[in-house]
């Protein structure tokens, strides 16, 4: 038996940074799928908690998310997500 070059499905190519998240949707789902919003800290649960992100506000460079706890729904933090690309704006 010689040849046993099987590559696991996933597998990452050498060189591409990854953030550590939960490996869920391995389909290319397009940019969104980087943004994984993981745990963070809630005040009202008084502990890190899964969080939801919400869409808050479209920029002219990027867009605005907000992470929201998945049990009490409190605001826990929120991030700007800067467009990569070239946006064209017609006026
Ligand atoms: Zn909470």
């Amino acid at each position: 038996m010689k040849g046993n070059k099987k590559i696991p499905g996933g597998m990452i190519p050498p060189g591409y940074r990854t953030a550590p998240k939960p490996r869920t949707l391995e389909s290319q789902k397009g940019d969104f799928e980087k943004i994984q919003a993981s745990l963070l800290y809630c005040n009202r649960c008084q502990r890190p908690m899964p969080v939801r992100e919400r869409l808050l506000l479209v920029l002219p460079d990027g867009q605005l998310f907000e992470y929201r706890c998945q049990r009490c729904g409190n605001s826990v933090g929120e991030r700007t997500e800067k467009n990569t690309k070239p946006v064209k704006i017609i006026l």
